[in-house]
């Protein structure tokens, strides 16, 4: 029983003082005033807190943990290029590391779920999906990992080199094998797969096409980037004759049970196609700010209405953003770009919480705090300095976002007083400090010069 809290639910009215009652890993109720009485009830007093539902980060490479700071000033292209023969230096053990670091930054940053997209698996390098997954369970976020893939290298006019890229049947067999070993479609599940070939310049249309299919027959999510940068617009047109949408379009690519990440440069056309199937987008304002990618066009998709959650993107282009960085972010940009009115801070807030249930497919047990929901639950501090501010929706988004007070997934303690409970905080920084290390290493002995 969380008691003298306020509550915002994200889908009905905030309760300014207030309770939420949890039993198991749901919740059942919430409402205004003291807490009822709850016999046996472990109780936590919310005061001077801001309750909201786990945040949701729906674009990430964890991998990339180990990769971070390199190519400061490189556009996605240059940036691509320089770190490729880095990655494929990469083991399970890299992975492991890596996916323990930044899956305990986000849980610390509020994140309760996140997803991941893997898309290099260099050959004899172990189980490197199986990392990620088992990095999750041991910090206790919900995971929704994306098996990627490229098969279009150098030599087929991508953009990769050969030495990253998978054979097509390769990568349909082992995406198959992911799905049926780790994916669960339970309520309250903790680990669902996508399926999430890598982008228009590094997937061919056969490969987007077999996973489209795959992902069908198996009742699984699809991912992948889109409409990320001008470059990538340039290669469509030149190779496709077409820019990124409408190529996704003819691939079958357009969908309620697929989300993009980025969609930063879309025609007014484009925004219509999404919104008119349902297709989802994850906004990484912070990544698309590092590379210049660009600013989105958010407020006008969500107007139009197209779902679109947040994702921190992988570390190696936004290094050490944390989630709910993420909701300022996206609020600063849209405001630049369209003025005051653009998004507002419940407005971001629901793009952290429900955008992203709904992009990964949860929204009948994620991203809001209603009975019957999953116990997801993160108490924000927002007394002390932020008690300047009397708006504690506005003293969380406007920012910056004090650390958690306490981050519930399905009713377990995994952060309390801004420490982590799941895993020692200090083992699982050292973890990515020691991947980072370990992959510098593996590429130097391949030859591969790293420096920045
Ligand atoms: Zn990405």
């Amino acid at each position: 029983m969380i008691e003298n809290v306020h509550v915002a639910p994200v889908t009905g009215p905030e309760i300014p003082s207030g309770y939420i009652r949890i039993e198991g890993d749901r919740i059942v109720a919430l409402g205004a005033g003291p807490a009822p009485a709850a016999p046996g009830a472990t109780r936590i007093d919310g005061s001077g807190c801001l309750a909201t539902p786990g945040l949701v980060n729906t674009h990430h490479h964890l991998y990339q943990w180990a990769s971070q700071g390199l190519a400061q000033d490189a556009t996605l292209f240059q940036w691509l290029v320089s770190l490729y023969p880095v990655w494929a230096a990469m083991d399970a053990e890299v992975v492991k590391g890596a996916a323990a670091a930044g899956l305990g930054w986000l849980a610390l940053s509020g994140c309760t779920t996140s997803s991941d997209h893997h898309y290099l698996f260099p050959k004899g390098r172990g189980d490197l999906f199986a990392a990620g997954i088992e990095a999750a369970r041991e910090i206790g976020v919900r995971f929704h990992p994306a098996r990627g893939s490229m098969d279009m290298g150098e030599s087929k006019g991508g953009l990769p080199p050969d030495v990253v890229v998978e054979e097509l049947d390769e990568v349909m067999t082992a995406t198959a094998e992911a799905v049926d070993a780790h994916h669960d479609p339970s309520f309250s599940s903790m680990v669902r797969v996508a399926v999430g070939p890598c982008s228009p310049f590094s997937a061919s249309a056969e490969l987007m096409t077999a996973s489209a299919a795959l992902a069908r027959s198996k009742g699984v999510r699809l991912h992948t980037h889109i409409a990320e940068t001008l470059d990538e617009d340039e290669h469509c047109l030149e190779r496709f004759g077409m820019r990124p949408v409408d190529y996704m379009e003819k691939l079958g690519w357009l969908g309620p049970d697929v989300w993009f990440a980025h969609t930063v440069h879309l025609s007014d056309a484009d925004i219509g196609k999404l919104a008119a199937t349902g297709t989802g987008s994850a906004h990484c304002p912070s990544s698309n700010g590092r590379l210049g990618a660009g600013i989105a066009r958010v407020s006008e998709m969500m107007r139009r209405g197209v779902n679109v959650g947040l994702g921190v993107d992988g570390s190696a282009s936004s290094e050490l953003t944390p989630l709910a960085g993420e909701m300022r972010q996206a609020l600063l940009f849209q405001r630049a770009r369209y003025g005051p009115g653009a998004l507002t801070a419940r407005q971001a807030l629901e793009l952290a919480t429900l955008g992203g249930a709904r992009n990964l497919g949860r929204a009948d047990e994620l991203g809001s705090l209603e009975p019957g929901k999953l116990a997801d639950v993160v108490l924000w501090p927002v007394g002390s300095f932020a008690a300047a501010v009397a708006d504690p929706v506005c003293a969380l988004v406007f920012g910056p976002a004090p650390p958690p007070a306490l981050v519930l997934v399905g009713g377990r303690t995994v952060v309390a007083g801004g420490e982590l409970k799941t895993v020692s905080q200090d083992a699982a920084g050292s973890a990515g400090a020691a991947a980072h290390r370990r992959l510098v290493r593996l590429a130097e002995e391949r030859g591969v010069q790293v420096d920045s």
